[in-house]
């Protein structure tokens, strides 16, 4: 049998989120001493009236219609509008199986470039290949916590202003646990307007913003902004593999596009978790209280690896949601470099292998290989055990709620002081 493969998977390899997780998973397995700063997934259990949801529909066995269920259709419609006032129907939410997926087909269908900010998520550039599809990445700064800056986006959009544009924004961002205010938000979204763009506004750690301040652009550019979500982050469910889209009423035939490929290709989501679903995004007091305590934690956490970061004199954005944080080694250049280290990929392979700390390199998320920097998931730690902690004691700190992050953070810094 002739196995050679055609394009277009030709040089992508397993996606690095994944392939960190099961080599921790395989080391961990081998009995080494592992802390997992690769894998970003959620540390805190699903909340337990989901749990339930979901047990309770266990018997659900028929195939549900190709969009999603209507009644959690309608769910996160409703969520959409008590969340953020947007004026929105259950026909204008089509449920995947996770949000990855949904993101591929968007991109399979929708013509037009992808813009992507430089980092971002590790699967959105692979994704546009095998949808052969071209991407553009644009640069951002340090000053703008490596946000994508409006005057960016317009002069790539007047430089290829023949070509249709999509636009694929993440905040709070993974990598570096960033995100934009409102003013930012109507910027960008003025800019997207004016070249009509396509947003794409990949909003799963929405509600793990640490303040609960998370805004979505589509309230400023309703009829261009496609929004991504799920229950992977917020809900603690990445394994459930539900995601959420919610498109703007005059895009229905793109969502019904979408429906085609996906009635040939994965044909509907599971159906005891679209019913569990219902019961997360209707909200109530249980997850209300589910998203205060968690995004406690990982504020009080992300704070305090930030501190710990930053007083070693490690650059990186304030972390404000999500689980993410990007330090920036560059500081330590020529030490690492006399240490045969000239890449993030080298660092994170040295630093896995002499610590036994996980982190992912930034080449994964579209920076040049010689930035010296990394995504560091401040996830390893026990997540039931913290929420129980911080509703006790609201003044918990990370050393209590998460203490494997913080050694993983010393044994890092040690390890850069070191020789
Ligand atoms: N977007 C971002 C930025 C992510 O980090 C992830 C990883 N879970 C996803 C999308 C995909 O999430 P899911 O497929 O679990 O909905
Ligand atoms: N989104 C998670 C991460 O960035 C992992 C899940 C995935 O990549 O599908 O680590």
């Amino acid at each position: 049998m002739n196995t050679s493969f055609t394009l277009p998977t030709a040089g992508l390899k397993p996606s690095a989120t994944l392939a960190i997780n099961e080599q921790c998973n395989r080391l961990l397995a081998d009995g080494k001493d592992v802390i997992k700063l690769g894998f970003g997934q959620s540390p805190f259990p699903v909340p337990t009236s989901v749990v339930k949801a979901l047990s309770e529909n266990a018997h659900q066995k028929d195939y549900l219609p190709v969009k999603g269920l209507y009644a959690l259709r309608e769910a996160v419609a409703a969520y959409y509008r008590r969340q953020y006032e947007l004026s929105c129907a259950p026909e204008q939410v089509l449920i995947g199986p996770g949000s990855k997926e949904l993101l591929f087909l968007i991109q399979l269908i929708y013509d037009g470039d992808l813009i992507l900010p430089q980092p971002s998520w590790v699967s959105y550039a692979p994704q546009a290949q095998l949808a052969s599809k071209r991407h553009h990445w644009l640069p951002t700064y340090q000053e703008d916590g490596y946000l994508l800056n409006p005057e960016t986006l317009r002069a790539h959009c007047v430089r290829y202003s023949s070509r249709k544009q999509i636009l694929l924004l993440n905040f709070p961002s993974n990598p570096t646990g960033s995100s934009f205010d409102e003013s930012q938000l109507g910027a960008l979204a003025e800019v997207a307007k004016a070249h009509e763009v396509l947003v794409i506004s990949d909003e799963i750690y929405g509600d793990t913003h640490h303040h609960g301040q998370h805004q979505t652009i589509a309230k400023f550019y309703p009829e261009g902004t496609v929004i991504s979500s799920g229950l992977s982050k917020w809900c603690g469910a990445g394994g459930w593999r539900l995601g959420t889209f919610l498109f703007p009423a005059s895009l229905r035939a793109l969502l019904d596009q979408m429906a085609v490929v996906a009635s040939e290709t994965f044909t509907s989501t599971s159906a005891p978790i679209q019913y569990a679903a219902i019961k997360a995004f209707e909200g109530g007091p249980e997850i209300a209280q589910y998203l205060q305590h968690s995004r406690a934690v990982l504020g009080r956490v992300g704070n305090k690896v930030h501190g710990m970061l930053k007083e070693k004199n490690i650059n990186c954005p304030e972390p404000v949601g999500g689980f993410y944080l990007m330090p920036d080694f560059s500081a330590y250049q020529s030490h690492l470099n006399q240490r045969g280290i000239y890449t993030s990929s080298e660092l994170c392979t040295t630093l896995l292998e002499e610590t036994g700390v996980a982190l992912l390199p930034l080449s994964d998320f579209g920076m040049p290989s010689d930035f010296l920097g990394a995504r560091l998931s401040y996830v390893d730690f026990d997540g039931g055990l913290a929420l129980q902690k911080i509703a006790e004691d609201p003044s918990a700190n990370a050393e209590e709620l998460a203490p494997k992050v913080v050694q993983g953070i010393q044994r890092l810094t040690n390890w850069l002081m070191s020789r």
